[in-house]
């Protein structure tokens, strides 16, 4: 199978991961998203198989003794999620470059796992305490949740230096740029070859 490459990108929650994904998803035609497994409960706006595969955590297990799993962590306590073997299997047989929104351990195992053909891109807050608000402001967790996500976020931005490129998120509509800029570069677009659709 003709292999393709992979953007991977990374950071602590609320950072903006899922905003730029969700953005160069839309400007690049080239590129597909893995949607990962994940243990925890569906947001209200979210669908099964397009944002994850939600599944029970005896799926999971079953899943991770079957092999089915590249990478997968327990993110926060009782909380799992996985990148799936026959997810790379088939954007890359639909002839596409994978997009992955995954955390700082898994983004480093992946970029183990596939030196020569991954980019991984961290995306980086413009302060813990801005990072803080966007996850606050997002409305999507409860007190437990947020509770376990700050425990995380210190020790995350500690892997900045950990991965290929540092994208800072501060103005929004600059972050998009630079994401275009970065993913055309490395899938080799050029903006003037009218392959990057700003639609
Ligand atoms: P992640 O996927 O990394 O957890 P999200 O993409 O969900 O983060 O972003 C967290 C919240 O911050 C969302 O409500 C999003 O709309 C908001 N957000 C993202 N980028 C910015 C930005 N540059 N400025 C202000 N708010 C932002
Ligand atoms: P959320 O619950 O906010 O969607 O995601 C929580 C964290 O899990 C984020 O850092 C997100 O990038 C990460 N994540 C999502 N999918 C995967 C995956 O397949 N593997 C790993 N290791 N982390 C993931």
């Amino acid at each position: 199978m003709q292999q393709g490459k992979m953007i991977i990108f990374t950071a602590p929650s609320g950072a903006g991961k899922s905003t730029i994904v969700h953005h160069l998803l839309q400007v690049f035609p080239q590129l597909e998203f893995s949607i990962s497994a994940t243990t925890r409960l569906r947001r209200p706006h979210e669908e099964n198989g397009k944002d994850y595969y939600f599944v029970s955590k005896e799926e999971f297990r079953a899943w991770i003794a079957d092999g089915a799993f590249v990478e997968w962590e327990e993110v926060y306590e009782d909380q799992f999620y996985g990148t799936l073997r026959r997810e790379i299997e088939r954007i890359w047989h639909e002839g596409k470059h994978i997009v992955f929104d995954i955390d700082v351990r898994g983004a480093t195992h992946l970029k183990e796992a596939y030196p020569d053909q991954s980019l991984a891109v961290f995306v980086k807050p413009p302060s813990y305490e801005i990072l803080v608000e966007r996850l606050i402001k997002r409305r999507t967790e409860n007190e437990q949740s947020l509770k376990k996500r700050l425990e995380r976020i210190k020790k995350e931005l500690t892997y900045e230096t950990k991965f290929d490129v540092v994208l800072l998120n501060d103005q929004l509509d600059i972050a998009f740029k630079e994401a275009e800029k970065i993913v055309a570069d490395f899938i080799e677009v050029k903006a003037e070859d009218g392959n990057i659709n700003h639609a």
